[in-house]
């Protein structure tokens, strides 16, 4: 049997790496696991990091750094995006590709997990800099990634144009055109409709799924949304679409808050047109951070980045759901606070699933060669979101937990399995 105690870097669980191991040796408590399998499941495959020289406009050199971790290719070849901020090193890049191992399990996407980062910010870099950038990180990572062996994505910082360049840099590298080395690619070259609004919709119908067990309303529903990126802002258009009251919205230059209810389409046409910020947006009041995370609705969806809910915040948060739209918004010392509460938690692993579910989708037309109509893609990530939110209700039901242990479980269940049936040498 395996120890109760996770022996985390720190030993404490308010950090996004350890915030996985502690949950992941609960589950693995619940179902049993021997410490061996337990240890190999939790150990990541691969982790290269790589020092990027690009030119910049100015004529300097500059060196940035870049991360890829293989996280487990026991379920298949590894799958995760790469984020472009100033904050990534081996720690986050580690715990994101650890966390889409356990996402794509609960989904039953046949990928392992996999994440990566370069240490930059994209906001002050011109398009020819990020260009040189991504080519240098892809012809550095050219003997790793590919469409059997581990499959990027866009993330925090990256997106459709990014993914563009570096299937053109694989594919020059390797001499033939080969698209499914990279997901979220731009329609033109073999991207999937529907691929854009993915995780929001995703986060829509785990919501919506969780809000039916739990007897709310969407119309009588008042959220607040942390983050106005992809994520952010694609997921409180359609909880809105849905009749769910949108009180309170965020980005980097603070929080917007308006007691009758926030336009979303005018919020995202305002954003789109001041340079991907909602800085100086008039149709609310301005919030801290603080105030929106512990604002007064039903619903919280942090759709930021991690370690935002906190033992800090926790017991000062009103809402009864919270559906989780980044990846490790919440540590584990949080956890509690919620289980004691009752109010519902929609674990990352499971509501932000939808993107890499339609990634999945795409991987697959490109791999077919066939390519599916914009219904087919909602209808089946619906069906894929609302079979996997079941799986893992019927779960914590069952062993009696919440639904992140349960998530966990279903993953680590899944994963473990695999593991014995192919064993080790
Ligand atoms: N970056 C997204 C995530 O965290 C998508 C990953 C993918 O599509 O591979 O789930």
């Amino acid at each position: 049997m395996i120890a109760t105690e996770e022996k985390t870097q720190n030993g404490h669980q308010e950090d996004f790496y350890n915030s996985i191991l502690s949950r992941c040796r609960q589950a693995a408590t619940i179902l049993g696991l021997d410490e061996d399998t337990y240890n190999a499941l939790i150990a990541p495959s691969k982790e290269v990091k790589v020092n990027l020289t690009v030119k910049m406009d100015n004529g300097r050199v500059k060196v940035f750094e870049g991360y890829r971790v293989i996280h487990s290719i026991y379920l298949g070849p590894g799958k995760g995006g790469i984020r472009y901020a100033n904050n990534v090193n081996i720690d986050e890049v580690r715990a994101l590709a650890t966390g889409m191992t356990l996402k794509n399990a609960v989904v039953d996407v046949p990928f392992g997990g996999a994440k990566g980062g370069i240490k930059c910010n994209p906001r002050e870099m011109t398009k020819g800099e990020l260009e040189r950038l991504t080519r240098a990180y892809a012809y550095q990572l050219a003997d790793i990634i590919g469409p059997d062996r581990d499959i990027p994505a866009p993330d925090v910082g990256t997106d459709s144009q990014i993914m563009a360049w570096l299937v053109d840099a694989y594919s020059r590298r390797v001499g033939f055109s080969s698209p499914g080395v990279v997901t979220g690619k731009p329609l033109v070259m073999g991207g999937s409709l529907g691929r854009v609004e993915a995780t929001g919709r995703g986060v829509m119908i785990t919501a919506l799924a969780a809000m039916e067990k739990l007897g709310m309303n969407p119309n009588e529903t008042t959220a607040a949304v942390q983050g106005f990126g992809n994520v952010g802002s694609i997921s409180a258009r359609l909880l809105a679409e849905k009749g769910i009251k949108i009180k309170a919205i965020s980005d980097v230059s603070g929080g917007y808050y308006n007691e009758k209810g926030i336009d979303i389409d005018l919020a995202i046409d305002y954003y789109n047109s001041h340079d991907m910020s909602l800085e100086g947006f008039t149709g609310a009041d301005i919030i801290s951070n603080d105030e929106l995370l512990t604002a007064d609705v039903n619903l919280l969806v942090p759709a930021a980045i991690e370690d935002q809910i906190t033992s800090q915040n926790a017991d000062r948060i009103k809402a009864r759901l919270i559906v989780e739209g980044a990846n490790g918004p919440t540590s584990a010392a949080a956890d509690k606070f919620f289980i004691d509460k009752d109010i519902m938690v929609v674990p990352d692993i499971l509501a932000n699933a939808g993107g890499v579910t339609v990634s999945y989708f795409e991987w697959a037309q490109n791999r077919m060669g066939y390519y599916w109509d914009i219904d087919r893609v909602y209808r089946r990530e619906d069906r894929a979101m609302n079979a996997a939110f079941e799986r893992v209700y019927a779960t914590a039901k069952h062993y009696k937990t919440d639904m992140r242990i349960a998530a966990y479980i279903v993953a680590i269940d899944k994963i473990s399995s695999t593991m014995k049936l192919r064993g080790v040498f």
